[in-house]
């Protein structure tokens, strides 16, 4: 039968984190803590199901798991929502990101993504006719090129695809690329999906640029984040989506269809522990960035360059002093010699692009954290 998806295979987290296991190895590769999420909110899931919410929630979302995102939304970027309208609850980010996709995408539009890109957002685009334009972002910062940006704008564009801070290369959105962005935009009905999933993950002091900030970017974008990144539970899937009423009632449209609605007990325990601590969101850079310095630290005296990675759980290590092997063939040789797994960067390019660099992801312990960098320095 022919494939409606001919160049997809297995997703290279799923591939990496089955050799790691396989091997034995420390699995820095696929992006997940090997740490729990905090214990009131672990309990208040047990706690939820035994009192009784086990069945379907609201298709939108809990009401005070929407209220609770719309509060979290105005305290930290200041722009109001409304909970009912405007806020969805998805069964994860990548929920979110198919169905704002699904909903506006049509047969030959055109979607600009930039590469390295995120491997979720265009099998959505091809899956619904549209064709996806790919703009590379250049190392070493991985900043958004606006000149590129502008040309590769046609009348058939649909949607800009932004993610910040950005995964794999941790780089993040300023103020100034908002305000570029809003420049060029104007006059153009062009939509965004904005993935924002590492909002609370961002270091040195730097201020997450999230579309919320901007009026006239928010009017026309999809917001997307995900409970899993910012509670250290990947496993639940369960995220979220703000866009504006019209947008919103489309995006539903489709959320209606792929799921209906989300897991009822998460979201009760998400909303209830978002309402007892606030606090939890503002100390992931700290915990984060701890993680970060002490790997880099470690990693000083390997032979691998570090990159710099401003924000996310990830850090892109340069391996041309090492070996001239492809990306995929080092992350084979490097789980084989030093016993560690990582994610090659070139499935992150629509052309396979090679950039002498890995990604490895520093939400471990600090015991893992210190074992894979002595591993790492070896070789
Ligand atoms: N976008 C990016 C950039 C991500 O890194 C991830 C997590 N791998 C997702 C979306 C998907 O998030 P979720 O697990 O909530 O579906
Ligand atoms: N987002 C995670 C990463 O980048 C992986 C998610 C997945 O396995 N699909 O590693």
């Amino acid at each position: 039968p022919s494939s409606k998806l001919p160049s997809v295979g297995l997703t290279i987290f799923s591939q990496m984190t089955a050799l790691a296991n396989q091997q034995k190895a420390i699995n820095l590769s696929q992006g997940f803590p090997d740490f729990d999420g905090p214990k009131p909110l672990l309990d208040a899931v047990g706690r939820f199901i035994a009192e009784g919410k086990n069945q379907y929630a609201p298709m939108a979302g809990l009401p005070e798991l929407c209220q609770a995102v719309s509060d979290k939304v105005f305290r930290c970027y200041g722009r109001k929502l409304e909970a009912e309208s405007e806020v969805t609850i998805t069964s994860g980010a990548t929920e979110a990101i198919f169905a704002a996709i699904s909903a506006t995408v049509n047969a030959g539009d055109e979607v600009i993504v930039f590469d390295p890109a995120y491997d979720s957002y265009e099998p959505a685009v091809t899956l619904n006719g549209g064709t996806t334009v790919h703009i590379p972002l250049l190392p070493p910062q991985f900043a958004i090129d606006f000149q590129r940006l502008q040309d590769a704008i046609t009348l058939r564009t649909r949607m800009i695809i932004f993610n910040s801070p950005h995964n794999p290369t941790g780089s993040v959105m300023s103020s100034e690329d908002l305000l570029q962005l809003e420049q060029l935009l104007e006059g153009t009905n062009i939509l965004l999906l904005s993935d924002e999933v590492y909002e609370h993950i961002i270091f040195d002091n730097q201020v997450h640029q999230s579309f919320n900030r901007s009026p006239m970017l928010a009017e026309r974008s999809f917001i997307v984040s995900s409970f899993g990144k910012t509670y250290h539970v990947t496993g639940w899937k369960v995220g979220y989506c703000v866009a504006p009423e019209a947008l919103m009632k489309e995006f539903r449209k489709v959320h209606q269809y792929l799921t209906f609605s989300t897991s009822t007990p998460m979201q009760a325990a998400i909303a209830e522990y978002m309402q007892s601590d606030a606090e939890h969101d503002q100390n992931l850079p700290v915990f984060y960035q701890q993680k970060r310095d002490l790997m880099n630290e470690r990693l000083s005296s390997s032979r691998f360059g570090i990159m710099p990675s401003p924000g996310t759980y990830f850090q892109l290590l340069d391996y041309t002093a090492i070996s001239d092997l492809s990306d995929q063939e080092f992350v084979l040789w490097l789980l084989k010699e030093a016993g560690v797994a990582t994610i090659p960067l070139s499935p992150f390019y629509k052309d396979g692009t090679q950039t002498g660099m890995v990604r490895l992801c520093f939400a471990k312990s600090s015991d893992t954290l210190e074992k894979a960098a002595e591993q790492l320095c070896r070789i």
